[in-house]
């Protein structure tokens, strides 16, 4: 079923995400800026994918990275501007370099000669028109695997919907079951009340996750990366997600917070994750039925 799309509707699909690209609509921020005339919006990418950096990636869960691993491709900048970042060097200091349609292409390609199990994208929200674009080349010179968006959940649901029949799998985070706190760590206003919506329309085109022989085909993963001091709200995140999707969804809590980037100018972020803490988030998962990725799984960057 990968890359369900092609011919005369795939074009369509690149006109209409390049449209929302100038003014700038590609995210919630809708910072309405003219990214072809060189401005630039929250994100700071212009319309020229940016790409920090590729190749078959072992870290990701298990039913991505199978025996070849996953074909990862990290792209500059992002949406969100979380302080506490572990790669905010890549997402928020711009590292990477330009790559036009068909260079990119050939990087998929490329992860596929590889004997990748999927492609895997990591941070492109703000890059949907260019990555989709190269996509359909990819598709013309023979890729068939499934493409995974590894996005941070502050997602559009009108650039969700211009992705139904082109990603397989949806790998969101799902950071915040707060608004105030999305929008203080992670310059994210609204949300968690925009994550239902988005969640909602992930699960609608793909379900829930369809593992084969091991490895992922289509379907959803949620991350949630568990914060000091239950900032992130993750009881909330965890009743909205099974009152939304159901418990059977694979929901990755993850435990490796530690204070990386700004987070020391924070207090209440500037310590480790205690066991404790961590112990009650998936406790507290437990608690609402998720059983996919739980317990104690805490792969994933
Ligand atoms: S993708 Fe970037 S420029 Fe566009 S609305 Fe989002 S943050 Fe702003």
């Amino acid at each position: 079923m990968q890359l369900r799309l092609a011919g005369a509707e795939m074009a369509a699909r690149i006109e209409k995400l390049n449209s929302l690209l100038t003014p700038c609509r590609l995210c919630p921020h809708r910072c309405m800026v003219d990214r072809r005339q060189g401005e630039r919006g929250r994100c700071g990418v212009g319309a020229v994918a940016r790409v920090a950096s590729f190749g078959p990636h072992f870290g990701e869960e298990p039913p991505l990275v199978g025996r070849r691993g996953s074909g990862t491709v990290f792209f500059s900048g992002c949406n969100l501007s979380c302080v506490f970042c572990q790669n905010y060097s890549i997402s928020q200091l711009g590292e990477g370099r330009q790559m036009d349609a068909a260079e990119l292409a050939a990087v998929f390609v490329e992860l596929g000669r590889r004997g990748c199990h999927n492609i895997n994208l990591v941070t492109p929200t703000h890059q949907a028109p260019m990555i989709v674009s190269a996509l359909a080349l990819a598709q013309e010179a023979g890729l068939r695997l499934p493409i995974v968006w590894n996005c941070g959940g502050f997602e559009s649901p009108e650039v969700l919907r211009l992705l139904d029949g082109i990603v397989d799998i949806y790998m969101p985070d799902a950071k915040y079951g707060d608004d105030a706190a999305a929008a203080h760590y992670s310059g994210g206003p609204g949300y968690a009340t925009n994550l239902e919506a988005v969640l909602r329309e992930m699960h609608r085109q793909v379900g829930d996750l369809v593992v084969e022989e091991g490895i992922a085909r289509s379907g959803m993963l949620i991350r949630h990366l568990v914060l000091p001091g239950g900032i992130a709200a993750s009881d909330r995140v965890f009743a909205a997600i099974a009152s939304l999707l159901g418990r059977e969804t694979y929901l990755n809590v993850m435990r490796q917070y530690r204070p990386c980037y700004r987070a020391s100018e924070y207090p209440e972020l500037a310590r480790r994750l205690q066991p404790s803490e961590y112990a009650e988030a998936a406790d507290c998962a437990r608690g609402f039925g998720f059983q996919q990725g739980l317990p104690g799984f805490e792969n994933g960057t």
